[in-house]
């Protein structure tokens, strides 16, 4: 936090010196090029940073969800985005939590040291979008392997992870008593199944993410990359959800601190009618407001992160947290390209790279509509409306 910039500072200044590396120039030549920040992602996982969330004994770094929300909020607010890599930090702890000793002996550690990446999770297909319980891929046991068919769209990453966790039905939804029944997680080698029935196509978008749809035809995954129990996949997921909406939410209070200190900057600086800019409350007031949200939906990411911490029921505050942070980096995002007049859409600036990578967490991984339905539904207690 701005206010209280005393949290975590041994993180924070470790992270603002390996920054330094990466400014914002690293990632403007990035998102110019369409490419990938691998030599930022290599750095990172080199230091330990990316491995934050796995215990010491799998050769983790052991740190807790609010000190791993601290490494992304310092990435974002040096310029960067954590966007190309977050996943290798949260995907891990679906592995961490509900699989084998035996899949998280052999995992686990070469994750932690980066010779494995694991930055991919496929949960979402094209027809069936935020009604995940619906989803149409499936995977059906024969002959010990699993035979996977079906189709996913926006999965992040695929082309620079090695492993990536699957969402797929194992019981039709018209055998399951309940809707969240059925559906299972595994674990997919990436190389060898783009060899065996996996067909990646790139999705150009607005931001530089780099992300695919997928079509399975009957690729086989052997018995043993089952993560848990069969059918209970969809649990599994939610309870990783949480440790991403913390991250993510961690990731736009860093995208609002740049903001802020971008505009701030800028508008001390800017002459225009023989004054500064930001002498002007007109301009004042809108930035101190998304500075105030940003401070706020801090406090929800420290209160979602040391729930988690301790081991409490956090899905409302990572729900919220997520909620609040990406609405305020978005309103300090505006505040930003609006006082920079002209400059704000000039490349050189960053400000319109970071104002299009920031207003994606609006949309995912959960969109705002169906985090006020379940705070609604979940937490007030209103009707289910769907
Ligand atoms: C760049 C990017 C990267 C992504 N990476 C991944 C990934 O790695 N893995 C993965 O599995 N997914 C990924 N996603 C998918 C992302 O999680 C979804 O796009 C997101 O959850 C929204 O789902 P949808 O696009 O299917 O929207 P839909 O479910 O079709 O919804 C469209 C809109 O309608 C609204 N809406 C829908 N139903 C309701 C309702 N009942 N009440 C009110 N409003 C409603 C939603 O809020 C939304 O605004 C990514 C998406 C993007 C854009």
């Amino acid at each position: 936090m701005y206010l209280e910039d005393n949290q975590y500072n041994d993180i924070r200044e470790a992270i603002r010196d390996l920054m330094k590396q990466f400014p914002a120039e690293y990632f403007r030549k990035i998102d110019e090029e369409k490419a990938y920040p691998e030599q930022f992602v290599n750095a990172l996982t080199q230091a330990g940073w990316l491995a934050a969330l796995i215990p010491t004994e799998y050769g983790g770094s052991g740190l807790s969800l609010t000190e791993a929300t601290v490494i992304m909020e310092e990435i974002n607010r040096q310029g960067g985005n954590s966007g190309a890599c977050h996943g290798q930090m949260y995907n891990m702890g679906t592995l961490l939590r509900h699989g084998s000793e035996a899949q998280k002996q052999r995992y686990l550690p070469k994750i932690a040291t980066g010779e494995l990446r694991l930055q991919s999770m496929a949960v979402t297909e094209p027809t069936t979008g935020t009604d995940t319980t619906k989803i149409k891929t499936t995977a059906v046991k024969k002959d010990g392997r699993y035979v996977v068919n079906g189709q996913k769209v926006w999965i992040s990453r695929v082309q620079h992870s090695d492993l990536m966790i699957l969402l797929a039905r194992t019981t039709p939804l018209e055998q399951v008593t309940k809707k969240s029944e059925g559906m299972s997680i595994f674990l997919v080698d990436i190389a060898q199944a783009m060899q065996q029935g996996m067909t990646v196509r790139p999705i150009p978008n607005m931001v530089n993410h780099e992300t695919n749809e997928l079509f399975f035809d009957n690729l086989e995954i052997p018995e043993e990359n089952l993560i848990g129990e069969e059918g209970k996949g969809f649990k599994y997921i939610l309870d990783g959800l949480n440790a991403e909406r913390t991250l993510i939410a961690a990731e736009c209070i860093g995208d609002g601190y740049w903001f802020i200190d971008k505009v701030t900057q800028y508008a001390k600086d800017r002459q225009v009618f023989g004054r500064p800019i930001g002498q002007n409350q007109g301009v004042q007031f809108p930035i101190a407001k998304a500075f105030i949200n940003i401070e706020a939906a801090s406090l929800m990411r420290y209160e979602a992160s040391r729930r988690f911490d301790a081991h409490l029921p956090m899905g409302a505050q990572a729900n919220m947290a997520k909620l609040l942070a990406s609405e305020a980096s978005w309103e300090a995002a505006n505040a930003c390209l609006q006082f920079h007049g002209g400059f704000g859409f000039a490349n050189e600036y960053d400000v319109e790279r970071k104002f299009r990578e920031t207003r994606l967490y609006q949309v995912a991984p959960i969109s705002t509509n169906l985090i006020y339905s379940y705070v609604a539904e979940h937490i007030l207690g209103l009707p289910r409306s769907f």
